[in-house]
C-alpha cells in the first residue's frame, strides 16, 4: 500500500505542475508511514507542546500516520541563498507547495476511501497558536517519527534530499502491513554539528538573530517572516524566510554521506 500512496502523491504532483503551467519546481517526494501505536507520538506532548495532538485526536480509531516530504528543485534553493529578504521564488514555492499539499491530501483521501478507510487531514501550515507560535500538529515531527530524517542544529529535519522543501502528513484508520511501518527511532544523525561538532553555518545565517544563547526565539523569527509576507503581499500570505536552510551542506542532500 505504501507504494500506491507514493505513486498517488507523485501523480498528483505531476498533474498539479502541468495544470498550473509551472516550471519544474519539485523533486520526487519522499513518503513514509508510522503506526499510530508508535510510542514517539505520545512524546510529542513533551518535545513539541503539551497540547500536541495524537493521531487518535485527529481521527478516532486512527491506525497510521502518513508523512511526505516534497523537496524543492535546486534553482529555488539557490535563489534564496545569501543575504537580504526571502526571494520571490522561495515565497511562491511556499504558497504553491501548501496548495499542492492540499491537493495531495484530497487525492489520498479518495485512495483510502476506495479501500474503505477514513482520513483526517491537516493543513500544511497556519495551524499554529498565534501567541505561542507553536503548532498542535507538527508535520516535521511526524516525518521524524515516520523515519524521513533527523533534526539539524537549525531544528529542521534533514532528509536524504536535504531540508529544503515542505512536509505534509495525514492520519488514516487504514492498517498498513506491519513491514511498511517505520521502525521506532532513534535514527542516525545527519547534521555535521551533531555528528562531529563542526559546521554550525545555519545559525550564523539568521538575519533576525533568532538563534540566541538562551535558545530559539520564535518571535524574532516570525517577525522577520512577516516582513517578507508584507513584501510579497500580492502573492498571498507568504510568511517565510528560509535563510537558515539555504546554501548549507544539508540544504539539498544528506551531509553525513
Ligand atoms: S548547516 Fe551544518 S550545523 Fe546546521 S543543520 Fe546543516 S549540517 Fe547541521
Ligand atoms: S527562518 Fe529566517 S528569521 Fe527564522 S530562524 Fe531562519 S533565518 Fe532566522
Amino acid at each position: 500500500m505504501l507504494g500506491e500512496v507514493t505513486a498517488r502523491i507523485i501523480e498528483t504532483l505531476g498533474e498539479y505542475e502541468r495544470s498550473h503551467g509551472l516550471p519544474k519546481s519539485w523533486k520526487t517526494p519522499l513518503v513514509a508511514v508510522a503506526s499510530a501505536a508508535n510510542a514517539n507520538f505520545a512524546r510529542l506532548k513533551e518535545v513539541v507542546s503539551p497540547t500536541h495532538l495524537l493521531p487518535e485526536d485527529i481521527l478516532p480509531g486512527a491506525k497510521s500516520g502518513v508523512s511526505f516530504f516534497i523537496p524543492f528543485e535546486d534553482w529555488i534553493v539557490h535563489e534564496n541563498t545569501g543575504e537580504g529578504p526571502a526571494s520571490r521564488s522561495w515565497a511562491l514555492a511556499y504558497l504553491q507547495t501548501n496548495d499542492l499539499i492540499a491537493h495531495i491530501n484530497v487525492s489520498l483521501e479518495s485512495l483510502f476511501q476506495s479501500r474503505g478507510a477514513a482520513t483526517g487531514k491537516i493543513p500544511a501550515t497556519h495551524n499554529f497558536d498565534e501567541e505561542r507560535l507553536l503548532s498542535d500538529w507538527s508535520h516535521r515531527h511526524i516525518a521524524y517519527i515516520a523515519g524521513l530524517g533527523s533534526f539539524g542544529l537549525n531544528n529542521m529535519l534533514i532528509t536524504s534530499q536535504g531540508c529544503c522543501g515542505r512536509f505534509g502528513s495525514l492520519v488514516t484508520d487504514f492498517a498498513f502491513p506491519e513491514a511498511e511501518y517505520a521502525r521506532q527511532g532513534p535514527f542516525p544523525e545527519r547534521c555535521l554539528h551533531k555528528l562531529r561538532g563542526i559546521c554550525g553555518l545555519c545559525r550564523t545565517r539568521c538575519p533576525a538573530g533568532a538563534y540566541t544563547p538562551e535558545g530559539f526565539d520564535r518571535h524574532r523569527c516570525y517577525a522577520r517572516c512577516l516582513e517578507n509576507a508584507r513584501r510579497y503581499e500580492s502573492l498571498g500570505l507568504a510568511d517565510v524566510c528560509g535563510k537558515c536552510v539555504t546554501g548549507l551542506p544539508c540544504s539539498l542532500r544528506d551531509p553525513s554521506l
